[in-house]
Order: structure tokens, then sequence, then C-alpha cells
């Protein structure tokens, strides 16, 4: 059967894909150009109790809710990992996940490292990518030139990089590292890495 056959999609098993790294790193740019460059890739939007930013789209960058909410539905089981960064929660709905798993598809989770290491441990065949920045400094200039956050927020998010880098590096849940210099030259590293690990064709 060649890999255009109508019948191939539903016969390829469905791959996760999860991409971590510190706020700033460029993971948003990486996970977009694969939205669009990867065949049958999609993105899982995550809940969040954060409140919206700046460019935000209800529902397409994620489900903004209550904390009630969130907390009745982690309780629920609905959530195939969840984590709290500084001061919100965040999770992944199990059910779009496993559905799209289910029909072949490679789905594409943006999520922290407490969560990558929960994806570690439910499912281990899983690619998981932390891509790091170049420098602190070039971390700081990218998220002081995005404009989005107070800068109280920001300040935390900076000091909150070394931590996640560190527990990337201590938890073993990473295989794969990317230094994100020139974003064209990481998003062709990060295609190598998922077509390597057998995610797409
Ligand atoms: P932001 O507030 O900048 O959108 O996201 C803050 C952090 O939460 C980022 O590291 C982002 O990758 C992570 N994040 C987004 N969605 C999820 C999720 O569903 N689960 C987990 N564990 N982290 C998430």
């Amino acid at each position: 059967m060649s890999s255009d056959d109508p019948g191939m999609a539903s016969l390829r098993k469905g791959k996760l894909v999860v991409i971590s790294g510190p706020s700033g790193a460029g993971k948003t740019s990486i996970c977009q150009a694969l939205l669009d460059q990867v065949d049958n890739a999609f993105w899982s939007v995550s809940a969040t109790t954060r409140p919206m930013r700046r460019g935000d789209v209800e529902g397409k960058s994620y489900q903004f809710i209550s904390r009630q909410e969130f907390l009745t539905r982690r309780d629920r089981g609905e959530f195939l990992e969840s984590a709290q960064y500084i001061g919100h929660y965040y999770g992944t709905p199990r059910k779009p996940v496993e559905q799209a798993i289910a029909e072949g598809k490679i789905i594409i989770l943006e999520i922290d490292v407490q969560g990558g290491v929960q994806i570690a441990g439910h499912m281990p065949d899983s690619v998981r990518i932390f891509v790091l920045p170049p420098s602190s400094d070039s971390l700081r200039a990218r998220l002081q030139g995005r404009r989005s956050e107070e800068d109280d927020v920001l300040a935390k998010r900076l000091a909150n990089a070394d931590g996640e880098i560190a527990a990337a590096r201590d938890s073993n849940c990473y295989p794969h590292f990317v230094v994100n210099d020139i974003l064209e030259d990481t998003i062709e590293q990060v295609k190598s890495i998922i077509l390597k690990e057998g995610a797409c064709t």
C-alpha cells in the first residue's frame, strides 16, 4: 500500500509530539511551522486559568476557564496531564488527543516540563523535544520584545527559565534538546527529529 493510499492514514499509528522550553524560547513559532509544514499535524488546545493576553484567541490559543472549572475537570480525570505554572493551571484535554492518535494523526503539545514528565510516564513512545534559547540575554530580549506581559509577570517568567531548563535536564524525559538560534534552522532540526522518530512521512 502506498503512503498516498486513502486507507493509510487510518492504518498509521498516531504520534504525540511534546515541545517544551522556557517562555520566550520560540516554542509557539516552531509549533506553528510544524502545523503548516507537517502533513497530518494537529494542535492540542490546552485549558488554562491564566488571563487572556494580547493576541490570544479563545478556543484557539487556549480554552480560558475558571479555576473552579479547571479543578472539577481535573478531578474527573479529563486532563491527560496538568500543571501549575506561575500561579495558574494548565492542562491538556484528554479526549481530543486520544481521538487524534486513534485516527493516526500527529498531535502537537506545547507544554511545560512538569507536563512533559507526566507524558513521558504515560506515553513513553511520544516524541519529546526541549527548546533552549541561545542565551539568557536573548531570552530576555525576546520576552521584552513580545510586550505581551506586565513587567512583574515577565520577571517571574525569566526567573523561572533556569529552573525549567535544569528540571528538563534532570528529568531525563527529553531525549532531544535544540537551541533556537535561527528559527528556520531550528524548525528543520525539529522536523527531522519527528521524521526519525517515525511520526511523519
Ligand atoms: P503561556 O502562559 O506562555 O501561554 O504558557 C506558560 C507555560 O505553560 C508554557 O511553558 C507553556 O508551554 C505551558 N503550557 C501551555 N499549555 C499547557 C498544558 O496544557 N500543560 C502544561 N503542563 N503546560 C502547558
